[in-house]
């Protein structure tokens, strides 16, 4: 059995991983997400930080376009296309 951790702890550990995003890997980007959502921790803007596909954290390479208030990021590895309104 894993121990439990708090809420409160659940969010500094997943803070502490947004920090360091670009150093992760895919599957520790989904065991943050798997945390968040059983601590029902809303990751907000942190979610920018990663695909949404295939998890891999977005190291700043990716194709980025600008159209009409929307950020579209194209992730390097699936070329899964994420829309964000600004
Ligand atoms: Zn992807």
């Amino acid at each position: 059995m894993k121990e439990k951790i708090s809420k409160t702890e659940a969010k500094e550990k997943i803070k502490e991983f947004f920090d360091k995003i670009k150093s992760k890997s895919p599957k520790e980007v989904l065991k943050i997400k798997k945390l968040s959502m059983k601590n029902r921790i809303p990751l907000g803007i942190n979610k920018k930080l990663f695909c949404s596909d295939c998890f891999e954290p977005y190291l700043g390479n990716e194709k980025i376009r600008i159209t009409k208030g929307f950020k579209t990021v194209t992730c390097e590895k699936c070329g899964k296309v994420k829309k964000i309104k600004l």
